[in-house]
C-alpha cells in the first residue's frame, strides 16, 4: 500500500509551525508496513486542498490528512474531500452531545461554528477524538483510502495512535490475500508426519501449518495472508525451511501433483526407464503411470501375470517356485524378486518392478489378506524386496498396494 500524507495549514506553509504530523505518522505508518511515498503541505484554501487531493490519489492508495478539522472557516479539510467525492456531510450524534455537553459545563454560550466538528463525510467511519473536539473522518472510496485526523498534535496522536490505526489494520487485512503452498510427502504415515510438526502446526498461526487431508494423499499446507506474493514468499519459505529441516527427505513436490508425476519426473530427470509386473493389483501401477502424460519415455511397459501359468510363462519363473510342497509359492519375497528381474530383462529397462500379494477377501497360499511384497530390481544392483500389511478391502489393498510401490521407486 503506497500512502501519501497532506498536512492542511497555512501556517505551516508560512513556517510558523513546524510539520511535526507529517513526521510522527510517517514513523507510525512504517511501523505498520505502510510505505509513504509522499508529504505534501497545503493551504487552508478549498481549491487547492482539492488539487492535493486529486494529485495524490493519483499516486497513492491511501490519503492521510492532518489539519483543518475545526470550527473555524478556514478549518476546510472535510468540506473539500466532501466536495471532490461528490459526498454530502452529516452530523455525528455523540460528538455533537459531547460538544454541547461541553460548552454547558463551562457555562459559555457555543457559537454554531462548533458544531461543525461533529461533521462526517457521508459513509464513513467516525474516529474518536479523546483529547478534542473535532471528530476524525475515515472512509474508502473506489479503492483509495482516507483518514482525517486534526492538526493539534495532542489531539492527533492519541486518534492515530488508537482509533485510526485499528482502522489501518482492518482495511490492510482487506487488502490481503491469501497464499499458500502445499508440500506432499511420501514414504511418511499421515500421523507420523503430524507428530513430527506438531508443535509447528499447534502454535504457528502466520504462516499456518495444517495437514491437508485428501485420500490416499498426505500433504501439508502452509499459507500465509499477505499484501504481495514476495511478502507470502518470504514467510512462506521460513515456514517450510522449518518443516525442511524435519521431514524434508519424505518431500516429493512443492505443488499438488501426483505421487505418480513425481515418479515420471524423477526417472526423466535421470534420464532411466521402468517396467512392471503385477499379479494382485492387475495393471492399476502401470494404470497410475501410464496416466501421465508423455510417461511412454519412461515406462516401457508391464505384464499382468495373474495366474502361476503366466508368471511361468510370460517371465519363465520356475513352476517349482511357485507351486507344489516346499516351494517358496508365487506370494513370496523369492517370487516378487523374480518377477521384477525378469520384466527388467524383458524390456531392457534401468528399472523392473512388481507386486504380488493377497487382496482378498480371502487367504490364499494360506498367507493372510493384506500382505504384499514389492520387487524393486535395478540394473547392475542387487534386487530389494519389500514387505507390507495393508488394511482394508480388496479394492483398498490394490490401490495402497500400487501406491506404495510408487512411494518405495520414489525414494
Ligand atoms: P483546531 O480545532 O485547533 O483548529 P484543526 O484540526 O483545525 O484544529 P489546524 O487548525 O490546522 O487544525 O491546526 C491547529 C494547530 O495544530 C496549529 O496551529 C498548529 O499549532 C498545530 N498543527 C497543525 N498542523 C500541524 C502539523 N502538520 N504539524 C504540527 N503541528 C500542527
Ligand atoms: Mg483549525
Amino acid at each position: 500500500m503506497r500512502a501519501e500524507i497532506i498536512a492542511v495549514g497555512t501556517e505551516l506553509l508560512l513556517g510558523q509551525t513546524v510539520n511535526t504530523n507529517a513526521t510522527y505518522l510517517s514513523q507510525g505508518l512504517a511501523e505498520l508496513g505502510i510505505d509513504v511515498y509522499f508529504q505534501t503541505v497545503v493551504g487552508d484554501n478549498a481549491g487547492r486542498i482539492r488539487e492535493a487531493i486529486a494529485l495524490a490519489r493519483s499516486r497513492a492508495d491511501l490519503i492521510l490528512f492532518t489539519g483543518g478539522l475545526g470550527p473555524t472557516m478556514d478549518d476546510l479539510t472535510k468540506d473539500a474531500l466532501a466536495e471532490y467525492l461528490g459526498r454530502s456531510i452529516t452530523e455525528h450524534e455523540p460528538s455533537m452531545a459531547k460538544i454541547e455537553t461541553m460548552f454547558k459545563s463551562r457555562g459559555v454560550h457555543m457559537v454554531e461554528s462548533n458544531r461543525r466538528q461533529a461533521n462526517l463525510i457521508e459513509g464513513c467511519d467516525p474516529l474518536d477524538n479523546e483529547a478534542g473536539l473535532a471528530i476524525g473522518n475515515a472512509l474508502t472510496v473506489d479503492g483509495t483510502h482516507y483518514v482525517l485526523l486534526p492538526g493539534p498534535p495532542r489531539e492527533m496522536k492519541p486518534m492515530f495512535d488508537g482509533p485510526a490505526k485499528a482502522w489501518l489494520r482492518g482495511i490492510m487485512n482487506e487488502d490481503r490475500r491469501l497464499y499458500s503452498r502445499l508440500l506432499k510427502f511420501a514414504g511418511i504415515g499421515e500421523s507420523s508426519l503430524e507428530q513430527a510438526l506438531i508443535d509447528l502446526i499447534e502454535a504457528q498461526t502466520d504462516p499456518s501449518i495444517a495437514p491437508y487431508a485428501k485420500e490416499g494423499e498426505v500433504a501439508i499446507r502452509v499459507s500465509t495472508k499477505a499484501l504481495s506474493e514476495l511478502e507470502a514468499n518470504v514467510r512462506l519459505d521460513a515456514a517450510e525451511q522449518q518443516i525442511n529441516e524435519r521431514v524434508g527427505q519424505y518431500i516429493f513436490a512443492r505443488e499438488d501433483i501426483p505421487l505418480e508425476e513425481a515418479v515420471v519426473r524423477q526417472l526423466r530427470a535421470s534420464r532411466r526407464t521402468l517396467a512392471s509386473a503385477e499379479s494382485l493389483t492387475g495393471g492399476l501401477f502401470a494404470q497410475l503411470i501410464t496416466q501421465i502424460p508423455g510417461s511412454s519415455g519412461e515406462f516401457t511397459g508391464g505384464v499382468v501375470t495373474y495366474t502361476n501359468v503366466m508368471k511361468h510363462r510370460l517371465l519363465s519363473i520356475p513352476m517349482s517356485q511357485l507351486e507344489g510342497t516346499g516351494a517358496p509359492g508365487a506370494i513370496s519375497e523369492s517370487t516378487a524378486a523374480l518377477m521384477a528381474e525378469r520384466v527388467r530383462e524383458l524390456a531392457e529397462s534401468d528399472f523392473g518392478v512388481s507386486l504380488t500379494g493377497v487382496a482378498g477377501p480371502s487367504e490364499s497360499e494360506g498367507k493372510p489378506v493384506g500382505l504384499v511384497y514389492f520387487g524393486l530390481a535395478e540394473r547392475g544392483k542387487p534386487t530389494k524386496v519389500f514387505t507390507a500389511n495393508f488394511n482394508g478391502n480388496r479394492e483398498m489393498i490394490r490401490v495402497r498396494a500400487a501406491k506404495s510401490l510408487l512411494h518405495r521407486l520414489w525414494q
